[in-house]
């Protein structure tokens, strides 16, 4: 366990917004963890940072999780909480195992991907997700928990409401396949337009894997040329009569109906109707080509972005009456 002082954390998140941490404990086993979590049971858990805006100085512990291994036995890969979640994704692909493939490039953890239930081109990590091993935070005791006690949905999960201070997650495990009929997702338009670019009639999921790294390059902002954390905000999701309501007014508003009869819609067009798409004050800013994406263009403080986001928050109630959440966690 290495424990550090007045650490500044802007290398450590990806929007790299300057904040000094009292106390940055890095574990490297549960056995540190268990320490740490002795110490301090209260502490703030960091993982890749590519969530995380911070506002200010954080004061008090914060413990930067950085467990690492990955293991498999026939098609059940056991992830620790410390490794990267492109490399779990790469790892895979490259063993032929299926299930992730559509979440390649998300950057981050694997600890923190159950948190929010991360999701892309048509995929959430709970389609795959066979387990989730967690330290509770007061007994230090590791318990595996199913998916089904994690209550996952879009973007959210138990771990990001009522078990937000009672568990850090340690490991998580998928069941993938390697069945020669295992069905990649291709359903999603940007992926199956990029895989008819590659004259690509009948993908592998290595197929998929590359489109889908493809498309995120091409279209979202890395954060090593620029900060950012991706989407800032969640898509809202509506009744289907808001939704039907605000269609007659707004004819293009994309809608997206889901299986419960709710209708999520598109929140990075609310923001460009609401114009903000490349918005920019000092270095605070909306992204120029994807208006759901806040950024940070060298020296902007926490504040400065977070000021921002409520401004667009405001601006897309007053036109559409449709209140935006945010995806990114707040410090
Ligand atoms: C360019 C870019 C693109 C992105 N695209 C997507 C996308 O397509 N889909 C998507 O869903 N997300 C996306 N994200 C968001 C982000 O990558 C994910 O939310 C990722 O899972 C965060 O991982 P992290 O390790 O960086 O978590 P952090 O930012 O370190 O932490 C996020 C939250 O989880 C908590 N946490 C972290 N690890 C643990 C743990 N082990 N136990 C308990 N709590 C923990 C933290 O305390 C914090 O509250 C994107 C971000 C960027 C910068």
């Amino acid at each position: 366990m290495h424990t550090a002082h007045n650490v500044d954390l802007a290398p450590h998140t990806t929007f790299g917004v300057r904040a000094l941490c009292d106390t940055l404990v890095t574990v490297r086993s549960t056995q540190e963890l268990a320490e740490a979590l002795e110490s301090y049971p209260e502490a703030r858990i960091l993982g890749g940072g590519s969530n995380i805006l911070c506002t200010s100085d954080v004061h008090g512990p914060v413990i930067h999780l950085r467990l690492m291994g990955v293991t498999k036995t026939d098609t059940l890969v056991t992830a620790q909480a410390g490794e990267s979640w492109h490399g779990l994704v790469t790892w895979c692909v490259e063993r032929g195992l299926g299930g992730l493939e559509n979440l390649a490039l998300i950057p981050g953890t694997v600890g923190a991907a159950p948190m929010q239930n991360i999701g892309a081109y048509g995929v959430e990590q709970d389609a795959c997700c066979a387990g989730v091993t967690v330290m509770d935070r007061r007994t230090r005791e590791l318990i595996r928990l199913l998916p089904t006690d994690c209550a996952f949905g879009y973007r959210t999960s138990r771990f990001k409401q009522e078990w937000r201070n009672r568990y850090v997650i340690t490991e998580v495990q998928y069941r993938l396949s390697n069945a020669p009929d295992y069905h990649v997702h291709t359903e999603y338009r940007d992926v199956a337009e990029e895989l008819a670019a590659r004259h690509c009639s009948q993908p592998s999921l290595r197929d998929v894997y590359e489109a889908v790294v493809a498309i995120r390059q091409r279209k979202l902002p890395d954060p090593a040329s620029i900060g950012n954390a991706g989407s800032f905000f969640k898509n809202p999701v509506v009744l289907a009569s808001q939704a039907a309501a605000l269609r007659d007014v707004h004819p293009q508003m994309p809608t997206y109906p889901q299986s419960d009869g709710t209708v999520k819609i598109a929140a990075a067009w609310l923001i460009d109707q609401c114009g903000w798409k490349g918005y920019r004050e000092h270095d605070a800013g909306v992204h120029d080509r994807q208006a759901l994406v806040l950024v940070n263009h060298g020296t902007a403080v926490g504040a400065e972005i977070l000021d921002l986001a409520n401004r667009i928050q405001q601006s897309v109630v007053e036109r559409f009456g449709i209140p935006l959440e945010t995806e990114v966690n707040v410090w």
